[in-house]
């Protein structure tokens, strides 16, 4: 089903989730996709019609996609393959930009090259980078989606200190805390807490990792409006996330806001 014209579901969230049934009727936006192959692990159907194949299994609507290539080897190379998945599958797929913080000078002419062949957003890994959140290297991404209103989703972003006072300083961008729900509880709810409080900073769900109770807690502590269905396919599986909320104890509207409806929300202040 195409984004922005769901249709009443027949059957509780939960039931179609028990049942296996695919999540037609309830928007689905994938905010935390792979694209393409990577060198460190055999991932199955991780081009983009593969990815298509999963989502409409599962009843997804978007995905937005950050090239395994782009994280690992070559910015230019890797935006190319997130751009070209875009072009492929239109409205289906999101491209995000990746910057190399190690090429800063190249940095903000690479993003804006992106964002004017239609990617949407911005994809930061400071992990397989080793590079800090904060880093000079990574400025010009923070201008540009403060400029244009655009969700930056980070791998790694700092201490709880660091991403408030990033998320301060630009205040027009969406900051995206990457795997927010993986880790220890404890050092996850430091980030839940600054999510809870900064009005643009929202925590994703990606993780390989998950506590149980931990997802309702983030959901209590930051509020189902900051948190954003994200599944990292095909490096995981686009469902196991996915279970996690469809099947927790919160409210069909929180679960619909977390599902999509939040970052449709965020995508619509593009300027
Ligand atoms: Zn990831």
């Amino acid at each position: 089903m195409a984004a922005g014209a769901p249709t009443a579901p027949t059957s509780s969230l939960r039931e179609q989730a028990l049942d296996g049934t695919p999540l037609h009727g309830t928007l689905v936006i994938d905010n935390h996709c792979h694209v393409g192959p990577t060198a460190l692990f055999y991932q199955t159907f991780n081009d983009a019609a593969g990815m298509v194949r999963t989502m409409d299994r599962v009843g997804m609507d978007q995905a937005c996609v950050f090239s395994s290539m782009a994280i690992l080897l070559d910015m230019r190379e890797g935006n190319d393959i997130s751009l070209a998945a875009a072009r492929q599958f239109p409205g289906r797929l999101l491209a995000y930009a990746v910057p190399d913080p190690h090429e800063a000078d190249l940095v903000r002419d690479e993003l804006q090259r992106c964002l004017d062949a239609g990617a949407v957003g911005i994809k930061l890994h400071t992990g397989t980078a080793n590079y800090p959140f904060d880093g000079p290297g990574y400025v010009p991404a923070f201008e540009l989606a403060h400029r244009h209103r655009l969700p930056l989703i980070s791998h790694g972003t700092g201490t709880p200190a660091t991403l408030r006072r990033i998320a301060r300083e630009y205040p027009g961008a969406h900051f995206i805390v990457a795997h927010a729900a993986g880790g220890s509880p404890k050092s996850s709810l430091d980030l839940v807490q600054v999510a809870a409080e900064e009005p643009n900073v929202y925590l994703d769900t990606a993780a390989s990792v998950g506590y149980r109770g931990d997802f309702t807690e983030m959901v209590r502590l930051a509020g189902a409006n900051k948190i954003l269905y994200g599944s990292d396919m095909p490096w995981t599986c686009a469902t196991y996330q996915l279970g996690r909320v469809l099947l927790s104890p919160i409210t069909e509207a929180e679960k619909k806001l977390i599902l999509g409806e939040n970052l449709a929300r965020l995508f619509k202040t593009k300027c």
